[in-house]
């Protein structure tokens, strides 16, 4: 632990037990401080740093006292959503104090004059969905963890996932703000305007800062019409350079933005259908290397239909070698978990898995490249690399399987090594390291070494101004 920061001391403890309340409050209880010491990441690589105290605060106030007491005694604080963050941002690497926001999770307001929500961060993403559809809005963020994941930590990650290519990720849905800054201040940022030149936007520096800046005690959301239908088709190709042609001809020349574009390998959709135990069309045709997941809509079932009738022409006319349209619900349900819950698929091969996903970027023209990069990693480690992703985005995640001949013990750094060599590649061809999941621990290395010295001064300065002792969240990003 830097020396510079403060010890939560029994008498730090009591004052934090007196702002949150006994029940809300955990303290020299290793067992159940634990989980609050982990996130994803650690589930994939073992990373832990179990915090002195959590406390869940249930109110701003609360925020509030707590960044003031944490201030005045100079001790570390980890915002942390539900813990499914994947690159290690919601660990505790300094100890400290853990800062849940679980119980913030109250949907304050649905305006549909405004077209907003008003929501505390601890909200699971989905719900709010469900509960906006009841008003025929839709909040238009869709990580793919939606079902578990809280809107603040998608705020603060600018989460992405399955729709960024119809409706952009987090930050294009977020209004407003509110956060309690590091000395404990409360911040409104944003409003419920859909414009504004008044000064530099702040709130957008909040999101995507992966808990650095400010705690996010309240977020303003934009809600779009939930009106029309959508239609899921599920489209082999031969292989992934020609699904990617193709999709480049269905929006450029057949002028059709797809809601999501998904793309599986044949390797990682075909042991998902086995895990799932759901027979996805199209599964058991050897001819197919790549498929992609095309979830269309139509404002009416007319539109829908020669929507969906002009895509998959278009695809077979550029190389796929069938289509199936998802004709109901249940179809449409069976194919979106294969996709959305693939890992657990590739656990059945019974092989170590470096699952930590790569998350890498780059652009659309660069994804063939891109995809080339990956085969020559195969071969080079003698390893497979099952892909998926949000190919329309350019943004692919991969698994690493570790090769027979690679010793347990050695795995882990060579799976390190080849994630790095993999990263760098993207960023050569243009690309950054980083889509949705963020920086956190895990690509902090990667992160200082290809931004520009200027680039992450700045950054420095501006995490100086809003946290001069560097009590939020420390560790991360770069500090
Ligand atoms: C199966 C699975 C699928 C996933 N799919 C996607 C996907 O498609 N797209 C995608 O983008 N991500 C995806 N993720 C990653 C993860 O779900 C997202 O990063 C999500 O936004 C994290 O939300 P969380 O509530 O779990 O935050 P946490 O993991 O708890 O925290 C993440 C970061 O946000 C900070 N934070 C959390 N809440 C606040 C707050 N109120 N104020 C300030 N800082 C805060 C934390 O300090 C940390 O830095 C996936 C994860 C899993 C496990």
């Amino acid at each position: 632990m830097d020396a510079t920061y403060g010890k939560v001391t029994e008498d730090i403890a009591l004052a934090l037990k007196d702002i949150v309340g006994e029940k809300n409050f955990l303290f020299r209880d290793e067992e159940k401080l634990k989980p609050f010491g982990m996130d994803t990441l650690s589930l994939l690589t073992g990373e832990l740093h179990i915090p002195d105290v959590v406390v869940k605060p249930g109110e701003t106030s609360e925020v509030s006292k707590i960044m003031k007491l944490a201030g005045k005694y100079k001790i570390p604080v980890t915002p942390r959503g539900a813990g499914t963050g994947l690159a290690g941002s919601a660990i505790p690497v300094y100890g400290g104090i853990v800062l849940s926001l679980e119980r913030m999770n109250r949907i304050l307001e649905i305006n549909p004059v405004d077209r907003v929500a008003e929501v505390e961060p601890g909200v699971i993403t989905n719900e709010l969905c469900k509960k906006v559809l009841e008003q025929g809005l839709m909040y238009a963020g869709y990580p793919m963890s939606t079902e578990s994941s809280f809107i603040g930590g998608n705020v603060a990650t600018n989460a992405g996932g399955g729709k960024v290519i119809k409706y952009g990720n987090t930050r294009k849905h977020i209004l407003g703000l509110e956060v309690v800054l590091p000395n404990g201040e409360i911040l409104e940022l944003g409003g419920r305007f859909r414009k504004s030149t008044w000064g530099y936007d702040l709130m957008q520096l909040m999101i995507g800062s992966e808990g650095t800046l400010g705690i996010v005690t309240r977020v303003t959301v934009n809600l779009i019409s939930g009106g029309g239908s959508s239609i899921d088709l599920i489209v082999p190709f031969p292989d992934a350079h020609t699904a990617v042609q193709a999709v480049s001809k269905v929006i450029v020349d057949g002028n059709i933005l797809p809601v999501a574009v998904e793309f599986m390998d044949r390797l990682s959709l075909t042991q998902s259908a086995k895990y799932h135990d759901i027979k996805v069309p199209f599964a058991d045709r050897e001819d197919a290397g790549a498929y992609l997941i095309i979830q269309l809509h139509g404002s009416t079932p007319e539109e829908l239909e020669q929507t969906y009738e002009k895509t998959g022409e278009i695809c077979l006319e550029n190389g796929a070698l069938d289509v199936f349209v998802a004709e109901n619900r249940r179809d449409s349900e069976n194919i979106w978990k294969v996709r959305e819950e693939y890992s657990q698929g590739l656990g059945l091969l019974g092989k170590r898995i470096y699952s930590n996903p790569g998350d890498f970027v780059v652009p659309f023209s660069k994804v063939p490249a891109m995809i080339d990069e990956l085969k020559r990693l195969e071969t080079k480690y003698n390893m497979l690399i099952p892909t998926v992703g949000h190919i329309a985005d350019g943004n692919l995640h991969t698994m690493f399987i570790k090769p027979d001949e690679v010793p347990d013990e050695s795995w882990l750094d060579l799976a390190k090594g080849i994630y790095n060599e993999m990263t760098d590649a993207a960023i050569q061809l243009g690309g950054v390291g980083s889509g949705e999941h963020g920086i956190g621990v895990l690509k902090k290395p990667l992160f200082l070494k290809t931004k520009s010295p200027m680039e992450i001064e700045l950054m420095r300065g501006i995490k100086k101004t809003f946290d001069p002792d560097n009590i939020l969240n420390p560790g991360k990003i770069f500090s």
